[in-house]
């Protein structure tokens, strides 16, 4: 490790960047978030800086909650020579910026501070420097700070919206929140292992969730929940019922994906795809309970009893299901038990089949000219039979997305035909949406069946009918 990371106070430092431009605003207000009290010297001071500058003034005025001041100091160019830099009182600093555009000056004010044993930074190239200004990510308390040892500002940054999305804006409400239980937690739990599960077990788990949805107080009462629990020495576990998605793993929500990375145990089932159990953590079981018409790998109640047992074993249970759980997703039936069973559980949406599908396919599922409504309908067969109520599905400007449509497809193009809907309205399938083998089979009412029937269309599939799948051809976009 070439440089070690400190975390410093500057609050009421004092910290002298040389440079007006872009860059030097960019650090003095980084700078001054932290408190520091910063001088600039520069020839030319650029807007945004001058603007800082001027509502800093506020602040130190004690008008804004965080004093914290910058002073401008314009001068000549000339103060930049090796000569002249030589004579300025850069030990008066706690640390020195330089952020000039003239890398020879720079370098120069590098030198000088090494002699000076002053902390320097070059804005451009941190390497000349004893100090690099990390990429920060700001949840005060919480503070993350990332560099890539001056080599690459690029990849740093990639990292850094990476890391943003991925820490809880709200991280601060759950530092203040386990501040304010830790020394009752303490004198309750004194065995550090049990403790330890117990600060796992809530920071992980629906506790966090309720702070993060601004709900303290089901917070505190799942704390107190656990602490009882733990004080019998046996902790139970959550469930979190969990929408992946349509297939691409980047339609995840950031709840999605922050759960799927803390997972003790995960049930999933077929329509899951294999870039999102990637992201499960090594340690993670995984439990395949997956599902195709008439071949339920694992009955719905054994399912619904599993969730269960692994919740009261104390595991930190996902149950991970394709699209949205609670759109033909059966995710209310799984659910029913845990409640009535007594097991906290929370429920993630995500992205349905209709929206993914659709999106990634070019058709809009309602248009202003098209189409003034959208149904989403199960084509599942029940003793070979798609039952639903076809006139009202016939009726003009309307979309249709069936589910599980493909072995009844022939079936509800003709029905739809038979009760009144034109035999040339667009219709479309979308095999594997979402996901790098998607593909878009579009035509009409009347020739879709055949037309799939000559392509090996293998499941999922998702079936939309209306007049908005004759935009595809001009809006499609996806696996172009
Ligand atoms: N809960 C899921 C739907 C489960 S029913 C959701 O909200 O999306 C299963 C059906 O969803 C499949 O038969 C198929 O019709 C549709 N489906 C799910 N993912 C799909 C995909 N990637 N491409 C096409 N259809 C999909």
């Amino acid at each position: 490790m070439e440089y070690f990371p400190l975390f410093l106070k500057l609050t009421g430092r004092s910290c002298l960047v040389i440079g007006g431009g872009s860059i030097a605003f960019r650090k003095v207000s980084w700078l001054l978030r932290s408190g520091a009290v910063v001088h600039v010297l520069a020839p030319d001071i650029c807007q945004p800086l001058q603007e800082l500058a001027n509502t800093s003034v506020l602040k130190a005025s004690g008008e804004c909650d965080k004093p914290s001041q910058v002073f401008l100091n314009l001068c000549p160019k000339d103060r930049f020579t090796r000569r002249a830099l030589a004579e300025l009182p850069l030990n008066q600093h706690f640390l020195v910026v330089a952020a000039t555009s003239d890398e020879k000056v720079n370098q120069h004010i590098a030198t000088r501070c090494q002699a000076l044993d002053v902390h320097c930074n070059v804005a451009s190239h941190s390497s000349l420097g004893d100090t690099i200004l990390p990429a920060i990510i700001d949840r005060s308390p919480v503070v993350l700070a990332l560099h890539s040892g001056a080599k690459s500002p690029t990849v740093t940054r990639y990292l850094k919206r990476q890391l943003e999305a991925f820490v809880p804006q709200k991280i601060n409400v759950l530092v203040d929140w386990a501040e304010n239980w830790r020394s009752k937690v303490k004198k309750r739990l004194p065995a550090s292992g049990m403790r330890q599960r117990l600060w796992d077990r809530v920071l992980s788990g629906m506790a966090a969730e309720h702070l993060y949805d601004g709900q303290a107080a089901c917070a505190d009462k799942l704390m107190q929940d656990h602490l009882a629990e733990a004080e019998t020495g046996h902790l139970h576990g959550e469930v979190f019922l969990v929408g992946a998605g349509p297939g691409d793993p980047e339609l995840l929500t950031l709840k999605a994906l922050r759960l799927i990375q803390q997972a003790d145990v995960v049930l999933y089932d077929r329509l899951v795809s294999e870039p999102i159990l990637q992201l499960l953590p090594a340690s993670c079981e995984r439990i395949y309970v997956g599902k195709r018409q008439a071949d339920h790998a694992v009955p719905q109640v054994e399912i619904n009893q599993r969730l269960v047992d692994l919740a009261k074993q104390g595991r930190n249970v996902l149950r991970l299901k394709g699209g949205d759980p609670f759109i033909f997703g059966r995710g209310g039936e799984e659910i029913e038990l845990l409640a009535a069973s007594g097991v906290s559980f929370q429920v993630v949406p995500g992205i349905t089949a209709a929206s993914g599908c659709s999106s990634y396919a070019g058709i809009p599922l309602t248009h202003r000219d098209y189409s003034q409504s959208v149904r989403f309908i199960t084509g599942h067969l029940k003793n070979n039979q798609v039952n639903l109520p076809w006139p009202e599905l016939a009726m003009a400007n309307q979309t249709l997305v069936f589910y599980m449509g493909l072995t009844g497809l022939e079936q509800i193009c003709q029905s739809l035909i038979l009760h009144g809907r034109a035999k040339t309205t667009p219709a479309a399938i979308v095999e594997k949406g979402t996901t790098p083998q998607q593909r878009v089979i579009s035509a009409t009412l009347e020739t879709l069946a055949t037309t799939v029937a000559q392509q090996k269309v293998s499941a999922p599939t998702l079936l939309i009918i209306g007049e908005v799948v004759q935009l595809q051809s001009q809006l499609a976009w996806f696996n172009r």
